[in-house]
């Protein structure tokens, strides 16, 4: 696997490449990689010529600067697991590769900023619309990877596309969960293990949501799944929501494509998951 850190270095490869005709795939990573990465990572090689992973933790995007202060970044082992899995390519630039000095970003995305993730998150989707911008420009993928974990992150990247007209395919990857249904995120590690079993009934809630889908309304569903959630008492939840899985608004009687997101902090770590519902 190529490992490369500077535009220029990355120009001259993706030319390269491209002039052999091969088709691009990206798939954004901002490291400390497990299982769930990795299955974007497969996903692509079976979709594009050639695989483009980056690891890049993009400082812009956090609104708490403890979480990007603790954020794991374990490079040695992400290029090993990189390599094992067959990816061609990883872009691993600076700090100062990707960003000039005072430069600033503001794409109207309307709703999807404020609601869910963007309350609880202010700012953070402007920080991932440039990043991921940025990196659409650099790589110019035929196809980018992203997971279904991020749910609104993929229909923020989704607008992005359409209102800058980016020539770029987006795929939705599935979740991928550890053995007691806990999602896969590189902040688990942060968990100890008691947290981590209290953050089973983040997953569970959303399984029994999911079984009761048929037979009981939005509000009984929301009320069960709180009330699952709330048992655990280092885990405070954020929001619990049924919602319309393309405008993310609370799902309504004619809602037809629906998903149940939750957010929630197991102690000091913020946990998101969800489940396609209808
Ligand atoms: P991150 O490194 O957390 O920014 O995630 C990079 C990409 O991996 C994003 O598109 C995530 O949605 C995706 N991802 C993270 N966790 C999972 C998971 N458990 N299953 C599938 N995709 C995931």
């Amino acid at each position: 696997m190529k490992v490369i850190t500077t535009n220029n270095d990355l120009q001259r490869i993706l030319f390269q490449m491209r002039s052999a005709g091969k088709t691009i795939g990206l798939v954004p990573t901002m490291g400390a990689l497990h299982n769930g990465h990795l299955s974007l990572l497969a996903i692509a090689k079976t979709t594009t010529d050639i695989v483009v992973s980056t690891i890049f933790v993009n400082p812009t995007q956090f609104n708490d600067p403890a979480d990007l202060e603790k954020y794991p970044r374990p490079i040695e082992s992400d290029i090993e697991k990189l390599t094992q899995a067959g990816c061609d390519m990883l872009f691993a630039p600076s700090v100062k590769e990707m960003y000039g000095s005072n430069e600033t970003w503001r794409l109207d995305i309307g709703r999807l900023e404020t609601i869910l993730e963007g309350k609880f998150r202010p700012g953070h989707y402007q920080g991932v619309t440039q990043i991921v911008y940025k990196l659409f420009d650099m790589v110019k993928p035929d196809t980018a990877f992203f997971g279904q974990k991020d749910y609104q992150q993929f229909l923020v990247i989704s607008k992005m596309v359409q209102l800058l007209h980016v020539p770029v395919k987006l795929i939705m990857c599935p979740i991928i969960r550890d053995s007691g249904g806990l999602a896969m995120s590189s902040r688990n590690v942060h968990l100890t293990e008691n947290e981590k079993k209290q953050a089973l009934v983040i997953s569970q809630a959303l399984m029994l949501v999911k079984q009761q889908f048929a037979f009981q309304t939005v509000d009984q569903l929301k009320t069960l799944a709180t009330s699952i959630i709330n048992k655990e008492p280092d885990v405070t939840l954020e929001y619990f929501e049924i919602a319309d899985r393309e405008t993310l608004e609370p799902a309504g009687r004619d809602s037809v494509k629906i998903v149940a997101l939750v957010a929630a902090k197991v102690g000091h770590t913020r946990l998101i998951d969800n489940i396609i519902l209808a």
